[in-house]
C-alpha cells in the first residue's frame, strides 16, 4: 500500500488524498502565488492533507512522517502572505483547522485555552461573551488561526494598547518532530531561567506544531473615541504621532497615513485638499480616561501643528478597517497588490519612510505606491507599504515581485529598519532576514537541529534549506 493509504488508515476520515483539497492546502495568501494562479501557473501539491481533531492525531501524523522522512507543512487559516507555505509533491499538509475547541473562561484571571486551529474572530466572538478581549484585531481576524498567528509574531491594529501576539501567550503545547507533546508555560511570569515558549512564537512551523495556546485576555473597555487629524505633510505627523505615543496616553490605536494611502483608504470621507498625511487614533478605557487621553491627544497634536478632522473619519475607519475585498478585484484585472512592512525607531523612522517609497517607486513594474505607520511603541513604529504593479506574464511577475521587495527593503535596511515588522519570513523575506539576523538565526539553527535533526518541519522557511 503507497504510505498515502497507510495514513488514510492511521486517521481514519481525517486524511483528504482529493486533487481539490490538497491543491487548496498547498499555499498561502501570498499575492505573488495568486497572480501565479490566476495566470494559469500550476503549483505543486502535497501528497496528502491530515486534518487532526486532537494532539493525540498530531503526534501520531508526527511520527508516521518522522518513520518515513517525509516533511510536515503545519497549515492554520492559510492567511499568511511571505511563501510560508509552499508545499511540494511529497508532503503532508497539517490542516489544523479542525483542532479548534475553545476551553472553560478564566474570567477572573482573564485565561482561555484554545486548540491552535481555532480562528481568531470565533475566540474573540466567545470571550466578548464573558466581556473579555485578546486585543488583538489584525485585519485578516476572520482569516487566521492562533496557532499561525503565534507561529508568525503577528501584530494587530491596538498593538499599541494590548501588545503584541506574544504578550498574550501565558502557555503552549507544542508537538515536536520527534512526536513528544510539551507543554511550555508561564503564569502569569516567573524568573526561573529563560523561558521556551518565545522560541515558538515566529517559529513557522519549523521547529514544532503548536497544537494549544493558553492567553490573557481583557475586560472589554467601556468606552473608545476615535480622533483624525490633518497635518502638511508625512514627517511632521510622524513628529506628532511620537510624541503622543511617547506621552503614555491611553492609546489602542495610532496610525499615520502618507497622502495616497490616506485618499485610497479614506475616499469620499476626507477633504480633497489640504490633508498630506492623516494621524487616527483612538483612546479606550473607563470615560473619564478617554476624556483625559483624548483632550491630551488634541493639546499635543495642535501644538505639531496639526488640524482635527470630522468625525466620521474614524466612524468610516472602525467600518472598513478588515475590508480587502478590492484586492481580488485587482489581481483579476493583472494588478499585483503587495503589502510589505518594516520597523524603525522613531530617530529613522521619517528617512526610512521615504527612501523606501522613493526605492520602490523606481521598480519598471510598480504603478503606485503608499504607506503608513502604526504599531507605534515607545522607542518607535511599524511602517506598512503597499505596492501596486503590473508585471508582464509568465515569469516576468515573479521577478518584478522580488525586485519590488528587494528595493524596498534594501533601502530600508540601508537607513536603519528592521525588514520585517509582522507578517513574518517565509521564502520571501528570507534572505533578508538573515541579513539582519545572521548571527541569531545561525544560534537558533543548532536549536532547530536538536529538536527537529531531519529538517522534517516546513523545510525551507527562515532557513534557506537545500
Ligand atoms: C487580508 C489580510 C490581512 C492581514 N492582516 C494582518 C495583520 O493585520 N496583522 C498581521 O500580523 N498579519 C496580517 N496578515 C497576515 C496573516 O493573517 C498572518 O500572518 C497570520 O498570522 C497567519 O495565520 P494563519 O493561521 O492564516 O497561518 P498560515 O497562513 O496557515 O501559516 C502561516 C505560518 O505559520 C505556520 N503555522 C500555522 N499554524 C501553525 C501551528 N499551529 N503551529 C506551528 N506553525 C503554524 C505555517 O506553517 C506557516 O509557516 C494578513 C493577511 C491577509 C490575507
Amino acid at each position: 500500500m503507497a504510505w498515502t493509504g497507510e495514513l488514510a488508515e492511521l486517521l481514519p476520515g481525517r486524511v483528504e488524498l482529493g486533487e481539490a483539497e490538497r491543491s487548496g492546502a498547498a499555499g498561502d495568501m501570498s499575492p505573488l502565488r495568486q497572480m501565479a494562479e490566476l495566470r494559469g501557473v500550476r503549483f505543486e501539491r502535497p501528497a496528502a492533507v491530515a486534518r487532526p481533531a486532537c494532539t493525540a492525531d498530531v503526534q501520531a501524523v508526527m511520527r508516521f512522517a518522522g518513520d518515513r522522512g517525509l516533511h510536515v507543512i503545519a497549515r492554520g487559516g492559510g492567511s499568511g502572505v511571505v511563501g510560508a507555505i509552499a508545499a511540494t509533491a511529497g508532503d503532508i499538509v497539517l490542516d489544523l483547522r479542525n483542532l479548534s475547541g475553545i476551553g472553560p473562561v478564566d474570567r477572573e484571571s482573564g485565561l482561555v485555552t484554545v486548540q491552535a486551529g481555532c480562528i481568531l474572530e470565533t475566540l474573540e466572538e466567545q470571550l466578548a461573551a464573558s466581556g473579555l478581549t485578546l486585543g488583538h484585531y489584525p485585519q485578516s481576524i476572520a482569516l487566521a488561526s492562533l496557532g499561525g498567528l503565534i507561529a508568525t509574531r503577528s501584530s494587530g491594529q491596538y498593538s499599541t494598547w494590548y501588545g503584541n501576539i506574544e504578550d498574550m501567550v501565558a502557555g503552549i503545547e507544542v508537538v515536536t518532530a520527534d512526536g513528544e507533546a510539551t507543554r511550555f508555560g508561564r503564569l502569569p511570569r516567573r524568573s526561573l531561567g529563560p523561558e521556551v515558549w518565545p522560541l515558538f512564537v515566529g517559529s513557522e512551523g519549523t521547529l514544532g506544531v503548536i497544537t494549544a495556546v493558553t492567553l490573557s485576555a481583557w475586560p472589554l473597555p467601556s468606552a473608545q473615541e476615535v480622533r483624525s487629524y490633518a497635518f502638511r505633510d508625512f514627517r511632521q505627523g510622524l513628529r506628532a504621532m511620537r510624541q503622543v505615543t511617547r506621552k503614555g496616553l491611553p492609546l489602542g490605536v495610532i496610525r499615520l497615513y502618507d497622502r495616497d494611502d490616506a485618499m485610497h483608504g479614506f475616499a469620499g470621507v476626507l477633504p480633497e485638499e489640504g490633508v498630506d498625511a492623516l494621524l487616527l487614533l483612538s483612546c479606550l478605557g473607563e470615560p473619564e480616561v478617554v476624556a483625559g487621553g483624548v483632550a491630551a491627544a488634541d493639546r499635543i497634536v495642535s501644538q505639531c501643528d496639526g488640524h482635527a478632522l470630522p468625525e466620521a473619519i474614524g466612524r468610516h475607519w472602525l467600518a472598513a478597517r478588515n475590508d480587502v475585498s478590492e484586492w481580488g478585484m485587482y489581481l483579476a484585472q493583472g494588478v499585483l497588490v503587495d503589502t510589505i512592512e518594516c520597523g524603525a525607531a522613531w530617530s529613522a523612522i521619517a528617512d526610512v519612510y521615504e527612501a523606501a517609497i522613493e526605492a520602490v517607486r523606481q521598480v519598471p513594474e510598480v504603478v503606485a505606491a503608499f504607506g503608513h505607520a502604526a504599531h507605534a511603541e515607545a522607542s518607535g513604529a511599524g511602517l506598512y507599504f503597499t505596492v501596486a504593479a503590473v508585471p508582464a506574464p509568465g515569469r516576468e511577475a515573479a521577478e518584478a515581485g522580488r525586485r519590488i521587495w528587494d528595493a524596498l527593503l534594501g533601502a530600508a535596511a540601508a537607513k536603519g529598519a528592521s525588514v520585517g515588522h509582522h507578517h513574518g519570513v517565509g521564502r520571501m523575506r528570507r534572505a533578508w532576514a538573515w541579513r539582519e539576523r545572521r548571527e541569531e538565526l545561525a544560534i537558533l539553527e543548532s536549536l532547530r537541529t536538536a529538536l527537529d535533526p531531519g529538517r522534517m518541519l516546513n523545510p525551507g522557511v527562515l532557513w534557506p534549506d537545500p
